[in-house]
């Protein structure tokens, strides 16, 4: 076997990007800016990401 030799070209795969935009705020306090989740400090409500 004799194959012509191939370019090692390897598609790009794209790599999970992580949102770094996303951070997290409480239902009830939307002051509450968090940048990873966790708890609110003020109610303890789990914090949801937000866009
Ligand atoms: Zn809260």
């Amino acid at each position: 076997m004799n194959r012509p030799h191939q370019p090692s070209v390897m598609p790009t795969s794209p790599k999970p990007v992580v949102a770094s935009t996303t951070h997290y705020t409480c239902p009830m306090h939307p002051e509450i800016d968090k940048p990873q989740p966790g708890n609110c400090p003020k109610c303890g409500m789990t914090l949801v990401p937000v866009a």
